[in-house]
C-alpha cells in the first residue's frame, strides 16, 4: 500500500500528552486531558515566565489549489531546530471541515512532517469550532428572537449583518429566507451563512488577550442597524456573557505533539483569503512563554496570511517575526510560469524560470517589513535536478538566503540546513516596520497594500464601497487595520492572473466594519465568505473501518 500522510500518521509512535507536556515545561496542574494524546493548556495555571520566545513566520508563494507544504515546512523546521538543540513550539491553526471535506485537505502537515493525533486535529479535534459556530447562531438566534418579541431596539430586519455560520463548504446556504410560515415562527427576513473560520467570533477567539478582552471584543461586534441607521451591538442585546460562556473551553489552547515529539499548539483556524489567517494570540503567546523559539504559519501567500500577520496580529500582539521562512515548490512556480494546472507533473525547467517572479515578488514583501527571508524549497519527488537548480541559481545570484527542504520525506533531518539559515536570521534579529499606521485614511492603507505587498497600480472603490466608507467614517470606525478578502491564486485580484502581474486595479467591492475583531473587511473581486465544494470533493474518499479508524483522509 502507498504511503500516504495517514498510513505515516498511523504508524508514528506517539506518545502520551503528559509526556509532551512535561517536555514543554506545563505542569500537569494546567494540563485538561481530551484523551489519551490531545489536552487543552489552563493558561491561568502556567507559572509566570519572563520568557519571550522568538517568533519564526511560515508562509509561501501564491500557491497551487493543493498547498504548497506551509504547514509541512513549520513542523519539519521545528523538528530540525529541536534536533539541532533548540527550545521550540509550533503555533498552527485548526483545520475547516471545509477545506477537509473538499479539495485541499488538512492543515496537519504532510509526510514525516505531521502534527498527531492527525486524524482527530482535522475532524473535530476538540471541538472549538463546534463551539465557535454555536457562539455565533447562538447570537443569530438571539436577534431573530428580539425581533419577534417586539424589537424594542427597532432593528431594522433589512439591515441585519449578522449572518449564521457553519463549518463546511455548503453554497446553497449563501443566501437563505428564514421565518417564513406565519406570525408564529418569526419575522420573515433575508439570510445567509458563512464558513464558521470566517467568522468573526473566530476572529475574535484568535485575537483576544484574555476573557475580558474576549467578553468586550464579543460586546462590540455590530450586528445591523436600527430603522433610524444607527448600529447595533451585542453589548445593546446584552449577549456577550452568553457567548463568551459558550466559548468557555474553546479559548484554551490545545497541546498536541509532531510525529518527532515537538510540543505544538494548535488553536483558533481563520481562513487567510477571507479572514486573518493565523492562529491565536492566545496560543502564540502562550508558546512564546515556553519555548525559545516558536515557529507558526499563517495562511496562503504572503500577499493575504503574512501581511496580515505583521498588520493585524503582530500589532494587537505587540511583537513581530524575528524570522520568516517563504516556501516555494518547483509546481507551483511551474503554474506561475504558464503551465496548465494538469501538466504540472511534466519537467519544464524553463516555466520554473519564468515562474520565479512570483517568488521574487514575495520576497521583496517581507523585506520590506524589515525583514530578511529565507526560502524553503519544498521538495517533491517528481522534481528533476535542472528544474530544482534554477531556483537555487537564482537564490544565488540575488543574495536570498536558500534551503533545499525536504521534511516531508525525512522530518526535522531533512530540514537542518533550512535551520541553520533560520538561526542565523534569529542571531541577526530583524528591523521590523509596518507598511500602514492604523490611522492612515483607508483609501491609502488600501492602496499601500495594493501597491507595496500585491504590486499593483491602484485601487478603486465600487459605489455600494465608497457608501460604505462614508458610513465607517460617520460612525469613527476607520482607524482600523484592513483586513483583505481576496484569491490567494494571484497577487492582483484576479484569480487568473499569475506570475507577477503588474500595472492591475484591485476593486474593492464591499467594507464590512468587524469592530469585535477590530479590523476592517475589504472584499475584492468574487471573493465568497462562504465557500463550495469541488466537483469531486475529498469526501468522496472516506470511511471508518469498524474498529474505528479513519480510512481516506489523506
Ligand atoms: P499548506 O500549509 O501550504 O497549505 P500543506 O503543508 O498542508 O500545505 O501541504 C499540502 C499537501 O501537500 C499535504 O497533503 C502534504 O502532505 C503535501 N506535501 C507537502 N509537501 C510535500 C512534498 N515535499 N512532497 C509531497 N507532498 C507534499
Amino acid at each position: 500500500m502507498a504511503m500516504t500522510d495517514l498510513t505515516i500518521a498511523k504508524e508514528a509512535a506517539i506518545r502520551p500528552i503528559q509526556k509532551i507536556a512535561q517536555q514543554a515545561g506545563i505542569a500537569e496542574d494546567a494540563l485538561e486531558l481530551y484523551g489519551k494524546y490531545k489536552a487543552k493548556i489552563d493558561v491561568n495555571k502556567l507559572p509566570k515566565t519572563t520568557k519571550d520566545g522568538k517568533v519564526v513566520l511560515v508562509t509561501a508563494i501564491s500557491p497551487t489549489p493543493a498547498g504548497e507544504g506551509k504547514s509541512t515546512v513549520t513542523v519539519g523546521l521545528a523538528d530540525a531546530l529541536r534536533q539541532s538543540g533548540e527550545s521550540v513550539m509550533v503555533a498552527l491553526r485548526e483545520p475547516s471541515l471545509g477545506p477537509v471535506m473538499g479539495v485541499k485537505g488538512g492543515a496537519t502537515g504532510g509526510g514525516f512532517a505531521q502534527v498527531l493525533p492527525m486524524e482527530d486535529i482535522n475532524l473535530h479535534f476538540t471541538g472549538d469550532i463546534h463551539a465557535i459556530t454555536s457562539a455565533n447562531n447562538a447570537l443569530a438566534a438571539l436577534i431573530d428572537n428580539h425581533l419577534h418579541q417586539g424589537n424594542a431596539l427597532r432593528i431594522d430586519p433589512r439591515r441585519i449583518t449578522w449572518k449564521r455560520a457553519l463549518d463546511m463548504n455548503d453554497r446553497a446556504l449563501r443566501h437563505v429566507t428564514i421565518g417564513l410560515g406565519g406570525p408564529a415562527q418569526g419575522v420573515p427576513r433575508e439570510d445567509g451563512f458563512d464558513i464558521t473560520v470566517a467568522s468573526e467570533i473566530m476572529a475574535v477567539l484568535c485575537l483576544a488577550t484574555s476573557r475580558e478582552d474576549l467578553k468586550e471584543r464579543l460586546a462590540r461586534m455590530v450586528i445591523g442597524y436600527t430603522y433610524d441607521r444607527e448600529p447595533i451591538t451585542v453589548r445593546d442585546l446584552e449577549a456577550q456573557g452568553a457567548l463568551a460562556l459558550l466559548l468557555k473551553e474553546a479559548f484554551k489552547p490545545n497541546l498536541v505533539q509532531t510525529i518527532e515529539g515537538t510540543p505544538a499548539i494548535i488553536h483558533g483556524g481563520p481562513f487567510a483569503n477571507i479572514a486573518h489567517g493565523c492562529n491565536s494570540l492566545m496560543a502564540t503567546n502562550t508558546a512564546r512563554s515556553l519555548a525559545d523559539v516558536v515557529v507558526t504559519e499563517a495562511g496562503f501567500g504572503a500577499d493575504l496570511g503574512a501581511e496580515k500577520f505583521m498588520h493585524i496580529k503582530s500589532r494587537k500582539g505587540g511583537f513581530h517575526p524575528d524570522a520568516v521562512v517563504i516556501v516555494a515548490t518547483v509546481r507551483a512556480l511551474k503554474m506561475h510560469g504558464g503551465v496548465d494546472k494538469k501538466e504540472l507533473g511534466a519537467e519544464d525547467a524553463d516555466a520554473v524560470r519564468r515562474g520565479i517572479v512570483n517568488l521574487a515578488k514575495h520576497v521583496e514583501t517581507i523585506r520590506q517589513f524589515g525583514i530578511e527571508p529565507v526560502v524553503a524549497l519544498n521538495r517533491f519527488t517528481g522534481d528533476s535536478d535542472a528544474e530544482l537548480a534554477q531556483v537555487m541559481d537564482w537564490a544565488k545570484a540575488e543574495e536570498v538566503a536558500i534551503a533545499l527542504t525536504e521534511v516531508w520525506g525525512k522530518g526535522g533531518a531533512g530540514g537542518l540546513e533550512l535551520a541553520e539559515l533560520v538561526k542565523r536570521q534569529l542571531d541577526k534579529g530583524a528591523d521590523f516596520g509596518y507598511l500602514y499606521a492604523e490611522e492612515d485614511a483607508v483609501e491609502e492603507k488600501l492602496r499601500t497594500i495594493v501597491q507595496k505587498v500585491y504590486g499593483g497600480a491602484d485601487v478603486q472603490l465600487t459605489d455600494k464601497a465608497k457608501k460604505q466608507l462614508a458610513e465607517l467614517k460617520k460612525y469613527g470606525w476607520d482607524a482600523l487595520p484592513i483586513c483583505m478578502a481576496k484569491t490567494q491564486y494571484s497577487l492582483s485580484d484576479q484569480p487568473k492572473l499569475l506570475g507577477r502581474p503588474e500595472g492591475f486595479t484591485v476593486t474593492i467591492r464591499e467594507l464590512i466594519p468587524k469592530l469585535g475583531a477590530g479590523f476592517i473587511v475589504c472584499l475584492t473581486g468574487d471573493i465568497m465568505t462562504m465557500p463550495g465544494l469541488p466537483k469531486s470533493p475529498a469526501a468522496l474518499n472516506m470511511d471508518v473501518a469498524e474498529d474505528g479508524q479513519a480510512l481516506g483522509l489523506f
